[in-house]
């Protein structure tokens, strides 16, 4: 096992792998900008290093910076966390090179896994489900994408190879506006992602967002650790998420996450994944493929009782995976908030120093967060300032400890979106299960209708 890990991340996934390491002896190294010098899990970590100012290019970007930290700490591996640099195949290469362990698959795997034209040839070599749509990518010729077009039956989505959060994508619902839109998604791609690759899914009007957890290691082993139901979204961001999926046969859950860990066997992925899904009709498509750890990892980890990011370190260090598909049992289920500093009808972000913070506890209660009383959150970074997770025996029990978690929690000093969440979890089409990812849209478009202004 490694002896230091250094943590190239902040928030609340820093404290989450600090704390993860400590329960496997291991001493941490945070690396922090100027504007994080107050946060908990650098007064927690073994050492910490400052590694440049606020703006997140220049301290949690600067590759350099972290691989000398590194340097100066002897670290022995490097977790990326979520976001930041944890998909970037370059910085994955540049640690390894250095040295150090990357706890994550290898470059390579997230360089496939990066551009969406190859991730999704490889998903069909594996019988993995997919949207259908062009083969590959685009052709030049606009008669034999009229014809794709025509083959896949529209509404169409042009998407580009390289995009990524929800960037690189347009919607076509005649022939008439086809190649337009074609050229201009092409062109953008090309400035935002500088790659002008662009291919062709069957747009699907009302699925939810359903992705798949797994694990695999450095030896030919991976499981499946069952489903999430994300498709509490708003601009393409998770606000909820849950597991199990509400509603989905466990029989096809089963079939599908084999199917996901056979890819990982198939491609060498090594680490944490996620297959990621749009769900219509009882059918499933794959969209993506996350190489990292994700902030929803909670929910899984309470129906499953595996630790994800411990076992992300235990792979990373080498280890057989130390349980097979049949150990792994589901019980339960858990539902996550995250719990945003913002505006809770207008969504602005709401910075600034927290003057009460107050958390619930309680059976089957969890909270995730790295904030505390005095904390003042900087401006420069997400929203995100913790998740709330609440685990019952069923869905119900979960909603209703849910309920209570969130009217025990109190926060002042900046606003938060726990309003939302309690009406959300009081919300009629939400306890009954199963939205789709326009449904909190929707009920946000009708709100804003009743609350002018
Ligand atoms: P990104 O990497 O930018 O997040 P994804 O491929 O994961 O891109 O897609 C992001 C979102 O766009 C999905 O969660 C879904 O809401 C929508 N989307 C993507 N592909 C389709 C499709 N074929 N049909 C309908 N919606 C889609």
């Amino acid at each position: 096992m490694f002896e230091k890990i250094l943590i190239a991340n902040r928030g609340e996934i820093a404290l989450r792998i600090l704390r993860a390491c400590r329960e496997l002896g291991i001493r941490t190294v945070a690396v922090h900008s100027t504007a994080d010098t107050e946060a908990k899990y650098v007064k927690l970590a073994d050492e910490s290093v400052c590694i440049g100012p606020a703006a997140s290019n220049l301290s949690y970007l600067n590759v350099p910076a972290i691989i000398s930290a590194a340097e100066v700490t002897d670290a022995e591996a490097i977790h990326p966390g979520y976001g930041f640099l944890s998909e970037n195949a370059d910085f994955a290469e540049r640690v390894e090179q250095s040295g150090f362990v990357f706890i994550g698959p290898k470059a390579e795997t997230i360089r496939l896994m990066g551009d969406k034209v190859s991730a999704k040839d490889m998903m069909k070599a594996s019988k993995v489900p997919c949207v259908p749509g062009s083969d590959g990518a685009l052709p030049d010729n606009p008669k034999q994408i009229l014809a794709i077009a025509r083959s896949v039956g529209y509404p169409v989505i042009i998407k580009a190879a390289g995009g990524g959060g929800g960037r690189g994508m347009r919607v076509v619902h005649t022939e008439a506006a086809l190649l337009n839109a074609v050229a201009t998604t092409q062109s953008e791609a090309q400035a935002a992602f500088g790659n002008a690759t662009v291919y062709m899914e069957k747009f699907l009007e009302n699925p939810r967002h359903v992705e798949i957890q797994v694990l695999a290691d450095h030896h030919g082993n991976a499981v499946h650790l069952g489903e999430r139901d994300c498709s509490m979204q708003r601009r393409h961001q998770k606000v909820i998420e849950e597991a199990p999926a509400p509603g989905i046969e466990r029989k096809l859950i089963e079939k599908v996450g084999e199917r996901c860990a056979e890819a990982c066997r198939k491609i060498g992925y090594r680490g944490a994944g996620t297959f990621e899904f749009l769900f219509e009709n009882d059918e499933f498509y794959f969209i993506e493929m996350n190489t990292r750890v994700q902030v929803e990892h909670p929910v899984t980890e309470f129906i499953t009782g595996v630790d994800i990011v411990q076992a992300q370190i235990r792979i990373a260090a080498g280890e057989t995976l130390w349980f097979k598909q049949r150990d792994v049992e589901f019980r339960g289920h858990a539902i996550e908030c995250r719990i945003n500093a913002e505006d809770p009808f207008r969504f602005t972000p709401s910075p600034g120093k927290i003057t009460n913070w107050h958390m619930p506890g309680g059976p089957g209660i969890r909270v995730d967060s790295h904030v505390y009383n005095g904390y003042t959150i900087p401006q420069y970074y997400d929203s995100m300032i913790g998740k709330l997770i609440a685990y019952g025996d069923t869905r119900e029990q979960a909603i209703r400890r849910m309920r209570i978690a969130l009217s025990e929690m109190a926060v002042d000093g900046i606003k938060t979106n726990v309003p939302l969440h309690q009406e959300l979890m009081l919300d009629g089409r939400f306890v009954e299960g199963g939205t789709s990812i326009h449904y909190l849209e929707h009920l946000l478009a009708d709100r804003s209708e009743l609350k002018p202004g």
